[in-house]
């Protein structure tokens, strides 16, 4: 459907080669765009690049670590300088750590606010140029039900994806008049390798996600696609500033 069509757009996705990242980029390029994954694990971003939609060499991997905000800058101008345009980012690149907020050094604290925030911040604030200068742009931030919930083990963690819903909120606003529609995505428990890490760490986690998600099951990395689509495509001209879960009901469970 043409509302949905996204033959010619290009698309950067941090953390784009594996989990949540590879879904969307899979949905995006199923939809016609080329990505370029940006993250640092050179091996896993090249497999993941040999899953996504014909024609391969549509797509390409470019090495960015996101606290590095040299590298950031590099990672779009090579995009522009590859493709001549960009359209689509999605700023999903995450960790966790995962200790009660008593035993969290600064250091740790400070590591996951670079990552899940600053990063996203950055590039965000490159994107804005190029997007604008084209007449527009769509920009998806990566939240979590720790946007919205607290848990024990999780201080920096939500710290970062309660502001990344905020930054969304300003970004949508300030960049609103320039055709650029910024949105957040908040996913439920999604089967990835950074929630089975968390399965290990904390032992109780996959009986309490089962009991509360009405859907009663986890989340696929698929599960994403067509949020994200919808999100970088014409059929959200009108939606920004949203923060939108994709949870199988986690979060309208009382
Ligand atoms: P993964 O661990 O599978 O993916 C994390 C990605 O982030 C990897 O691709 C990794 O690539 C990249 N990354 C980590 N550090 C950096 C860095 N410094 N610079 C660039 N890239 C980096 O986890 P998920 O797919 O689960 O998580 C993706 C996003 O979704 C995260 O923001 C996470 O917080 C969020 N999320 C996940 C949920 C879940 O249930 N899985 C729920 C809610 C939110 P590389 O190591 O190659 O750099």
């Amino acid at each position: 459907m043409q509302l949905f069509d996204l033959k010619g757009r290009v698309a950067v996705v941090t953390g784009g080669n594996g989990g949540i990242g590879l879904g969307m980029a899979q949905g995006l390029a199923r939809a016609g765009a080329s990505i370029v994954i940006a993250a640092r694990d050179a091996a896993k971003s090249k497999a993941a690049l040999a899953t996504l939609a014909e024609p391969r060499d549509a797509h390409q991997f470019v090495a960015c670590d996101v606290t590095d905000e040299a590298a950031c800058r590099s990672l779009i101008a090579t995009t522009l300088e590859r493709f001549g345009r960009l359209d689509i980012l999605i700023n999903n690149s995450g960790i966790a750590a995962r200790k009660r907020p008593e035993e969290l050094s600064r250091a740790e604290w400070a590591r996951v606010l670079d990552v899940n925030l600053n990063g996203a911040f950055v590039l965000s604030q490159q994107v804005y140029a190029p997007m604008k200068r084209a007449g527009g742009g769509k920009i998806i931030n990566i939240g979590s039900m720790l946007s919205i919930f607290g848990v024990t083990y999780a201080a920096a963690y939500g710290a970062s994806k309660a502001a990344i819903v905020q930054l969304t909120k300003t970004l949508a606003v300030a960049w609103a008049a320039d055709n650029i529609q910024v949105n957040a995505v908040l996913p439920g428990w999604i089967d990835s390798d950074l929630t089975r890490q968390a399965r290990v760490e904390v032992p109780t986690l996959n009986e309490r996600v089962l009991a509360r998600t009405p859907a009663a099951r986890w989340g696929l990395p698929t599960d994403l696609a067509g949020v994200a689509v919808f999100l970088a495509s014409s059929a959200s001209d009108f939606v920004t500033g949203a923060a939108i879960p994709v949870d199988g009901g986690f979060s309208a469970q009382g």
